[in-house]
């Protein structure tokens, strides 16, 4: 018998909050606000120990379903934010730490009391050697005086930059109230839309939206289970697609932890909304599943990973069909680290 295994890249989830796996199996609420209501408290109880156990539990689950690197998008303290580097080190996953900046809202200890301090915070964790990125948590939870600083910051020191953005209609609607535009909009303006910026979700951005994305380069990372369980909504493929905005995948909430279900899911998305099939071309697909992620960390090398070619899930595939089987017809326990 030939190779019984098939070498590919390894998956790359650009968008994780590890502690929200304990929500596995909760109801957590009728829509997105009551649902974070439950995540708030979940966050509450964290400490420095909770986060170095429970979140090397979930980087093993995360690397035993084909994740090999994560970005993990933190606001949980910065004893934290270290006690989750440590995490990932020992299950052997790459990690791009990056650090929530949170001016209001949330709970306090997301919270710095200043930009300054935030920074402060940043260079503190960069100190240590770890790959860092600065992420203003959303517009949201900061200012557009943060807002800025942030990204001169960012652009000065050439790291990467995560925020949330337009996730839900509600968020729109008060960013509209306070500043007369939309988020990204806000984000364009506040100079954190560059090619080193990835925004989480866009869900529900405009068009316009978009045509800034496109011309600052930037990406979207979107989230398919989560944003499904969450009741998000739709993110705008085809106009994503149209403009080449280069996406990336996040396992979120790690409520499921698959990266061949999330592919599936964008691409079924994808196929519903255009009444197309093969919308997003398979190695393009794979890409986002993995080399798009590892850019939008500043991740140049991590490992790969092999596919059981003897899985049941398999049987019957011939080789040169074993990546489409894997996006269309198959779970990750086909794949191993
Ligand atoms: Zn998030």
């Amino acid at each position: 018998m030939a190779d019984a295994r098939l070498s590919l890249p390894g998956f790359v989830t650009a968008h994780s909050h590890a502690f929200q796996r304990e929500l596995r199996g909760r109801g957590a609420g009728g829509d997105f606000w009551a649902w974070r209501e439950t995540m708030l408290a979940e966050a509450a109880r964290q400490t420095p120990e909770t986060v170095r156990d429970a979140y090397e539990r979930t980087y093993r689950e995360l690397r035993s379903a084909g994740y090999t690197a994560v970005g993990e998008f933190h606001y949980l303290g910065f004893d934290e934010a270290q006690a989750a580097i440590g995490a990932a080190r020992a299950a052997g996953i790459e990690i791009a730490l990056l650090l929530a900046a949170y001016e209001r809202g949330g709970l306090e200890r997301f919270r710095q009391a200043s930009v300054a301090e935030y920074l402060d915070q940043v260079e503190r964790l960069r100190a240590t050697g770890a790959r860092v990125g600065v992420a203003p948590h959303s517009v949201r939870a900061c200012s557009a005086p943060w807002l800025a600083e942030i990204a001169r910051y960012a652009e000065r020191e050439r790291l990467v930059l995560h925020v949330h953005a337009n996730e839900q209609p509600r968020e729109i609607e008060d960013c509209l109230a306070e500043h007369g535009v939309r988020p990204i909009e806000l984000l364009a303006r506040t100079g954190c839309l560059t090619s080193s910026t990835t925004v989480v979700h866009a869900t529900h951005a405009s068009l316009a939206e978009l045509d800034l994305l496109h011309e600052a380069g930037a990406g979207v990372c979107v989230c398919p289970t989560t944003e499904a369980n969450l009741g998000d909504g739709f993110p705008p493929l085809e106009a994503l697609l149209e403009r080449g905005i280069p996406l990336s995948i996040g396992s979120d909430s790690n409520v499921r932890i698959d990266p061949l279900e999330e592919l599936r899911e964008l691409e079924g998305m994808a196929r519903r909304q255009t009444g197309r099939r093969e919308v997003i071309p398979l190695a393009e697909l794979l890409a986002i599943g993995s080399s798009n992620g590892a850019a939008a960390l500043g991740i140049d090398r991590w490992p790969g990973i092999e596919a059981d070619l003897t899985h049941r899930a398999l049987h019957g595939v011939s080789e040169k069909d074993v990546p489409a089987a894997l996006v269309f017809s198959c779970g990750a326990d086909a794949l191993s680290g």
